[in-house]
This record gives C-alpha cells, sequence and structure tokens, in this order.
C-alpha cells in the first residue's frame, strides 16, 4: 500500500472511559484514513484538569489498543503545548484577531451576546476581573461541504457567536488548541461526532487567521441510548467493556450502517477491521441520529 496524503485524527478529551459512542467516532475516523491508505493520529485534548484525569487517558488509550484501532507516531498530548497555544492567542490579539474580554456569562446573556464593556471595540476593561481571550469573528454567511451531511450552511454572528479561546481562569479553550494542532500535525480531514457540526464555521475561521489550510470535514451522527439522550459521560454511558472488543466493533459498524455479515460477530478485531476497511463507505452512514445496541 502506498501512503497517501490523508491525515485523520481521532482526539478525545479525557473527562471519562470510552464508551460506545466514542468508539463508533474512533472507529469511523479509524475506517476512513485506513480505507484512503493514510495516517491516523490520536491526540489527547488534556485541557482542562478540572474535568479531566490521567486515569480516564490510560483507559481510553487501553480501550483503543484492546479493539486494536492502532494509531501512527506517538499519541500527542495538548497539556504539552500550553505554551504554543498561549503565543498563538496573544498573536491573534496582536493582529487584532482577538481581544481581552471581561463580561461574565450572566452580562452577555442579559445583552444578547453583545458586550456590555465593549472590550471588543477597545472599550476601557473592567478593573479586578479576571480576562479571557475571545476570538473576533467575522460576519459570515458560512457555506461549506460536509463529506456525509452535504452542503452545510451557518450564519455566523460577529461578537455575538466570539468563541472563548483562553479561559479566564487561564485555562486554553478547545476551539484554540483544536485547530491549532489540526494545523500543526498536518490534519486534511476531520471525521467526529455531529454535536461539534455548530462550531465548524468558528474553527474555519480560527485556521484561516493562524494561516492554516481548513481541513475537509465529516460529521458522524450522534449515537443516542434507549431514552434518546446522547451517549455521554452526563448521561452516565457505560464504559465500554474491554473483554468484548468483537463484539463492540461490530454494534459500531452497525451504527455506522455499514450492515457486517452476522458471521463476523463476535470474530477476532483483526478480521472484522479488516472486513470493514475494505466495505467501508461514507454513503452508508445514517444522516440522522443512531442507537446504541
Ligand atoms: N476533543 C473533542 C471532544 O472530545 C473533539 C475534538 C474534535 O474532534 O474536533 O469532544
Amino acid at each position: 500500500m502506498t501512503a497517501t496524503g490523508y491525515r485523520g485524527r481521532f482526539a478525545p478529551s479525557p473527562t471519562g472511559p470510552l464508551h460506545f459512542g466514542s468508539l463508533v467516532t474512533a472507529l469511523a475516523s479509524y475506517l476512513e484514513a485506513r480505507s484512503r491508505n493514510g495516517q491516523w493520529l490520536v491526540r489527547v485534548e488534556d485541557l482542562d484538569p478540572l474535568r479531566e484525569s490521567p486515569e480516564a487517558t490510560e483507559h481510553i488509550l487501553h480501550s483503543l489498543a484492546r479493539h486494536q484501532l492502532h494509531r501512527d507516531g506517538e499519541v500527542r498530548y495538548q497539556s504539552t503545548r500550553l505554551e504554543i497555544y498561549r503565543q498563538l492567542a496573544d498573536r491573534l490579539v496582536e493582529q487584532g484577531r482577538a481581544y481581552y474580554c471581561g463580561c461574565s456569562r450572566k452580562e452577555l446573556k442579559a445583552n444578547e451576546g453583545h458586550h456590555p464593556f465593549h472590550c471588543r471595540s477597545g472599550g476601557p476593561l473592567p478593573p479586578d476581573r479576571p480576562l479571557a481571550i475571545r476570538f473576533a469573528l467575522n460576519n459570515e454567511n458560512a457555506q461549506w461541504h460536509d463529506r456525509i451531511l452535504g452542503t452545510q450552511h451557518q450564519s455566523v454572528r460577529a461578537e455575538v457567536d466570539d468563541p472563548v479561546i483562553i479561559r479566564k481562569e487561564g485555562f486554553v479553550a478547545y476551539q484554540l488548541a483544536v485547530v491549532a494542532d489540526d494545523i500543526d500535525q498536518g490534519i486534511t480531514d476531520v471525521v467526529r461526532g455531529s454535536d461539534l457540526l455548530e462550531t465548524t464555521a468558528q474553527q474555519r475561521q480560527i485556521c484561516l487567521a493562524l494561516a492554516g489550510t481548513a481541513p475537509g470535514w465529516a460529521h458522524i451522527p450522534v449515537v443516542l441510548n434507549n431514552q434518546g439522550q446522547k451517549l455521554s459521560k452526563q448521561n452516565h454511558a457505560p464504559a465500554l467493556d474491554d473483554s468484548q472488543p468483537g463484539q463492540n466493533l461490530w454494534h459500531a459498524l452497525c451504527a455506522l450502517g455499514q450492515q457486517p455479515p452476522q458471521t463476523l460477530r463476535g470474530d477476532t478485531p483483526a478480521r472484522i477491521l479488516t472486513w470493514a476497511i475494505e466495505h467501508w463507505s461514507l454513503e452508508r452512514i445514517p444522516l440522522q441520529h443512531t442507537r446504541e445496541p
């Protein structure tokens, strides 16, 4: 197989162990990369020490290994790159593409998202308050192509939607770090859950402001539990049973609409993945949400 220029990634935030929904995302990004003879990287987005733990990271990496989702290269940890993200945020401020903001969430809500201290237009910053840094979006009727969902439109309302890139507690925010690393790691294609679809237009603007090339996008449907809620740690999604990797992969392929044969059910991960790479088709992925087994 000759390697192509395709570079994909799985980028979990380690807020808990891998659950069925995150396996579906990992598997989709893995299969898309492997079926295009591309590379598949794993990046741990450990930016929030108050919500994340090293145990969760260990657990996620162990689960990926048990399911034989083998990555290319070393795992990247965002916690080792905080200084780089902060420098990028400073650069955006210097370039007038980001600004310090002292408005609280409550105040913004009361003003329909407009900044009562006029931070964005250079108003005096409120004294004695911790300051966040926000990216200054451009007003835009964004349009882009999603390889699963087709043409997407979003009206980006500058100021009201301006995302935080450095939090007032000093933590680096996801919106900046995810884009910075997709650029730095040369990611050509992002395959991820459709709960992140609405961040795409913002991330594209941040990417261009950082002089990057925006990747291609493919958003897979969110997996719902039997109560119709998104599988997530908040909704107490159970950790994957790592002793059943073949079963889990087979069910994840069903959730992705790939219709694996019954004979593969519970087979070895290696055989299931070989079948899945050969038969992988983005067209078969359901557009709406999908259910856990
Ligand atoms: N770290 C993000 C999450 O776990 C995903 C980032 C991305 O795929 O863009 O929700």
